[in-house]
């Protein structure tokens, strides 16, 4: 018989198919999530604990137990931060209601939300000044999607499940614009874009994209991977929206199955059963130590052979909060832990 050059590469006579792992590049931080990280631990040594944070600075729960640990107390509201403190906004974004409420408690803030998502919410200033219905793809109860409807709540319509799209009731057809949350499935939310065309053909677009780069990046590079897996491991937390998408991309592009992990423990041994190809990748609010023990984990079960698959070369970073700069730069030398 006669063995493909292919064949040859993967199969062992002996000790069976090659056991290897995909490793998908662009993963893990963005940014935008490398800049409110790094916000609230400038602001820790800045400041001294305790130093207050409204939400989860980003969605995962390695960064936010790290963080506690070192004094930050995450809360739900600004009204759980004491008068007078500083409180640090997550990357997601808020309304301008939760500005105001931490200006009436005298509070402190720093506000680390991703300058994406911040386009984001002028753009629904914009269209709002402008009289238009903004349409805004999203998941209902997103931390980022309350944020940028707040902008604009009398104008806002969300629109998340396929059945929202025959609920939209809008003043004049003509004036109609979809905007998105940041960390959609860009094909889904082109499904949905095109639902909503067909009840209002003139329906505008973003002036750019909303879906961010890193979003899309991690999506296409498991597009790429995930042919060729039966078995793909997506690093992050149940509430990372980018990190859910991942998974589903992940199987929609072939992919035998996909599951999300925290953590290296979380692998079920079911999961590797008669499996060859693992790919693994991580969310954007994910560290790549993570990712690194994941590996770790798999070498120990005999996956040692690792190839990146590499998609996109990401060379984008964020200036820190103008507030916190502003801070650093009067007072480069404050000891730290000193208020
Ligand atoms: S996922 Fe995108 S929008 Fe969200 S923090 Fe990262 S860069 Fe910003």
């Amino acid at each position: 018989m006669t063995t493909s050059p292919e064949a040859t590469d993967l199969v062992d006579q002996d000790a069976g198919p090659t056991k290897r792992v995909l490793l998908a590049k662009p993963r893990g931080y963005c940014a935008g999530v490398d800049r409110a990280v790094i916000t609230v631990e400038k602001a820790l040594e800045t400041y001294g604990p305790p130093i207050y944070v409204r939400k989860e600075i980003v969605h995962n729960r390695h960064v936010v137990d790290t963080l506690s640990e070192r004094g930050v107390i995450f809360v739900d509201e600004t009204d759980e931060v004491p008068e007078g403190a500083l409180v640090v906004f997550s990357a997601h974004g808020v309304s301008p209601a939760v500005h105001d409420e931490a200006a009436q408690r005298n509070l402190r803030t720093i506000d680390a939300t991703c300058p994406l998502v911040t386009k984001v919410h002028k753009e629904v200033n914009r269209f709002a000044r402008e009289d238009y219905d903004i349409l805004l793809i999203g998941h209902e109860g997103h931390e980022e999607v309350e944020g940028t409807a707040g902008e604009a709540p009398d104008r806002v319509q969300l629109v998340d499940k396929a059945e929202d799209v025959d609920k939209v009731e809008v003043r004049d057809p003509s004036k109609v614009v979809w905007l998105s949350q940041t960390t959609l499935s860009v094909d889904e939310t082109m499904e949905r874009v095109d639902q909503l065309k067909e009840r209002f053909p003139d329906l505008q677009a973003p002036p750019s994209d909303d879906i961010c780069y890193a979003t899309s990046n991690r999506q296409y590079a498991v597009k790429a991977m995930a042919p060729e897996c039966d078995l793909v491991i997506v690093v992050g937390s149940q509430n990372s929206s980018n990190s859910k998408r991942l998974v589903e991309v992940a199987l929609q592009a072939g992919a035998s199955d996909a599951h999300l992990v925290d953590y290296a423990n979380q692998i079920d041994e079911a999961w590797l059963d008669g499996v060859t190809t693992v790919g693994v990748t991580s969310g954007a609010s994910v560290p790549d130590v993570l990712v690194l023990q994941v590996l770790d984990h798999l070498a120990e079960r005999g996956w040692n052979q690792v190839d990146e698959v590499t998609t996109a070369n990401e060379k984008i970073s964020f200036a820190l909060p103008r507030e916190l700069r502003k801070d650093l730069d009067d007072n480069p030398d404050k000891p730290k832990g000193v208020r």
